[in-house]
């Protein structure tokens, strides 16, 4: 769960500090988009977002909503 919602503030706050400066947030300028795609990897190799709520879901209902 701790996992989950740091990966999920991390990239909203990337998604915010994007929108704050604008076209400069989109170029080499400034290195935002490298923290975006960094924090886009670790969605993917540590797991999703959505995969990670069926394991905590599973962990507090016992149901196994993966098949
Ligand atoms: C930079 C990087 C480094 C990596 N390093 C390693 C490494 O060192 N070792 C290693 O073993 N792997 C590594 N991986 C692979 C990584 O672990 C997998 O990419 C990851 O587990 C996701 O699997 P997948 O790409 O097959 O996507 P999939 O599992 O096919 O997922 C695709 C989409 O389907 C969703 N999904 C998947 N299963 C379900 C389900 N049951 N129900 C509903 N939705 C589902 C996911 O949320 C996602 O949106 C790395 C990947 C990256 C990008």
């Amino acid at each position: 769960m701790a996992k989950r919602n740091n990966v999920d503030m991390a990239i909203h706050i990337a998604r915010e500090a994007r929108q704050i400066h604008g076209a400069m947030g989109i170029t080499n300028e400034y290195p935002i988009m490298r923290h975006m795609m960094n924090l886009e990897s670790v969605i993917t190799y540590e797991g999703t977002h959505d995969v990670h709520l069926l394991i905590t879901g599973m962990d507090i209902t016992g149901e196994n909503a993966f098949k």
